[in-house]
């Protein structure tokens, strides 16, 4: 990429799990990255490969503060917890870092005339009754339950991001990320892939929450990644929401299943209760995907299960916390 090309790009939240390979593949393509972030769910071994990279530099800083005054092109906003047990821990913290935090990546994107992308979730969907979910569906959300402060603080940002866009022209993106799994999950997670995999490796029960009835779609990380960027980069000056996920349903019993088929373990399953709030059914419809930024999903769920896999065993699996040890209920 020519210099005349490189853009200088912000992406907060930069040191979780996505955010990590977002940057990685964002240096790869000849930018200037900052990453910010204050390392709440984030891990600095995520950014190894950064360090020291010419292009790359790391800040310290709570989204729910106002950003420190620099010029970008591109905004991408995904600092915020994902797992339910993480953004339930302090949830007061969680929903002030959807709104202030999308305020404040606002504010610095109309000073300095940036795009500005943000990280919605399915969860806007909430505990749907239209299936699989467009993004025309408004949703069924819970604004006193247990997910209310992520799923109701995803909300409000996407409404921010509408009103600084309608009110001071900021060109804005929304994405709607659908479960998504690979490489730097970290073992203590939480989230269901993360869990199932440890307890695998292993040879620990693997935590199925209520019957393992209800679904979720899993989109490989890199899948996610491009689909970020190709959002980011699309022409217009308001382009979304767009759900961003891959298709492919399956039930949370089959998941375990399949997950202790590709690992070659004979783990058990344990059955525990079922976290309140928790969504019955989850699908993408990702026709508006496809027609507008040409993107469709390219690695399929074992493909992308052997690949993750691949990551935990090289990682030392370490002993199970509270929130993926199946002796353990769900918070
Ligand atoms: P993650 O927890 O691994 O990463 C979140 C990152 O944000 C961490 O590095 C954390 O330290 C940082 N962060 C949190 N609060 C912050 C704050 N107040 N100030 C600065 N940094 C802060 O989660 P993830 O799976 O990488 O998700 C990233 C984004 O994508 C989130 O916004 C999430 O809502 C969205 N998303 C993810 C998924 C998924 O399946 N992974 C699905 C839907 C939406
Ligand atoms: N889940 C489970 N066992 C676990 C972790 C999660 O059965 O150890 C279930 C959870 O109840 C939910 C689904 O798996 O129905 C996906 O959970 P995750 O936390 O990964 O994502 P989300 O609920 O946010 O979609």
């Amino acid at each position: 990429m020519s210099s005349a090309s490189a853009l200088r790009v912000l992406v907060t939240g930069g040191a979780g799990f996505v955010g990590s390979h977002l940057c990685d593949r964002l240096v790869a393509l000849g930018h200037y990255v900052t990453c910010l972030d204050n390392f709440v769910t984030g891990n600095a071994d995520n950014l190894a490969d950064l360090s020291g990279h010419p292009r790359f530099e790391l800040v310290r800083h709570d989204v729910q503060h106002a950003l420190p005054d620099a010029a970008y092109d591109r905004i991408y906003n995904l600092a915020c917890p994902a797992s339910p047990p993480h953004y339930q821990r302090d949830p007061v913290a969680t929903l002030r870092t959807c709104v202030f935090g999308a305020s404040n990546v606002l504010e610095l994107g109309q000073q300095h005339g940036a795009r500005v992308l943000q990280a919605s979730t399915s969860e806007v969907y909430g505990d749907p009754d239209v299936h699989p979910q467009p993004e025309e569906y408004v949703g069924s959300v819970d604004c006193t339950g247990l997910r209310s402060c992520y799923d109701e603080g995803k909300r409000a940002a996407e409404t921010l991001f509408y009103d600084f866009h309608r009110q001071h022209g900021v060109a804005i993106r929304v994405a709607r990320i659908f479960n998504t799994y690979g490489p730097r999950m970290s073992p203590d997670d939480g989230r269901v892939i993360p869990n199932f995999v440890t307890q695998a490796l292993g040879g620990t029960p693997l935590s199925v929450y209520g019957a393992g009835a209800q679904t979720r779609s899993f989109c490989y990380i890199d899948d996610t990644v491009d689909g970020l960027i190709r959002l980011m980069e699309a022409p217009g000056s308001r382009v979304g929401p767009i759900n961003i996920g891959n298709p492919c349903e399956l039930s949370i019993l089959q998941l375990a299943d399949l997950v202790r088929s590709r690992t070659g373990s004979d783990s058990p399953i344990a059955f525990l209760p079922l976290p309140g709030d928790d969504p019955r059914i989850r699908r993408p419809d990702i026709d508006k995907a496809a027609a507008m930024l040409g993107w469709l999903p390219q690695v399929d769920l074992a493909e992308g299960l052997d690949r993750t896999i691949a990551w935990y065993r090289g990682v030392a699996v370490r002993s199970h916390s509270a929130c993926n040890d199946a002796s353990a209920a769900p918070a």
